[in-house]
């Protein structure tokens, strides 16, 4: 939605509206690279302004992202490896967007990015008990009692920058949703809340039955069911509300 400048300068904390319409008409304001000195001028949320060269936060549009990640992209901003972003992806989104949570590099599916800091910091926050639905690929058959370890949580061992480390995950839905008997492997949805670093790949490990292959199917009522791997779409009002 298009705005009047000063509106926008004052709401940023630029200054009062009346002093930032004095800064517009003085000739200190520029709109995308252009100086503005039109009180009436309208802004819309993409616009790049500037007072004296410095940009002016915090009038950012927030915007919302489903991606559905394919194999093969780090999630993180850069790499030193030089291997491709999730942000090459999203390319074309002009604003300064990041991912919700990481996916490793391996695993495709429900992938957020957004520039709220405000929902970002939220969803991640351990109390909050967004579903995080995975399927994991298996090597083995994970028998009843595994399941049943799953469920209460298991006790992860893991060694992480030449460190041990113990932890205990919370207690995860757990099924079993295909066997492939001839090759000895088994689809598992994991249901979990937690983030840690390789969670499932750990907890399935915890129980004999390393990680294959892992897709993420949900977060919250999200999926990208129709969404090809590498496709991307702005999440509707409705959805980012259903996240709060
Ligand atoms: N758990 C993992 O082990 N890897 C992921 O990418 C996500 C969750």
């Amino acid at each position: 939605m298009a705005e009047r400048l000063q509106k926008v300068m004052a709401q940023a904390g630029v200054a009062s509206r009346r002093a930032s319409e004095k800064l517009i008409t003085e000739g200190q304001v520029t709109v995308n690279g252009k100086r503005v000195t039109e009180l009436g001028t309208k802004v819309e949320p993409n616009d790049k302004i500037e007072v004296n060269g410095t940009p002016v936060e915090g009038n950012e549009k927030k915007v919302y992202f489903l991606l559905n990640k394919p194999r093969e992209v780090v999630t993180t901003a850069s790499d030193d490896k030089d291997r491709a972003t999730v942000l090459d992806i999203l390319k074309d989104v002009p604003q300064r967007i990041y991912p919700v949570g990481r996916l490793d590099y391996d695993t495709t599916g429900v992938l957020l990015l957004t520039n709220d800091g405000d929902l970002a910091n939220q969803l991640m926050h351990p109390s909050y008990k967004i579903d995080k639905v995975y399927v994991a690929k298996v090597k083995g058959i994970p028998t009843n009692d595994e399941l049943k370890a799953l469920r209460l949580g298991v006790t992860v061992h893991t060694i992480e920058n030449k460190r041990h480390r113990t932890f205990h995950a919370a207690p995860a839905k757990a099924e079993i949703i295909g066997v492939d008997k001839a090759k000895n492997t088994a689809m598992v949805q994991l249901t979990i809340h937690e983030g840690r670093y390789h969670q499932v790949k750990e907890m399935m490990k915890a129980v004999g039955h390393p990680v294959l292959k892992l897709t993420r199917e949900r977060y919250g009522m999200l999926d990208v069911d129709n969404m090809a791997p590498g496709e991307y779409r702005e999440l509707s009002y409705d959805e980012v509300q259903n996240l709060k």
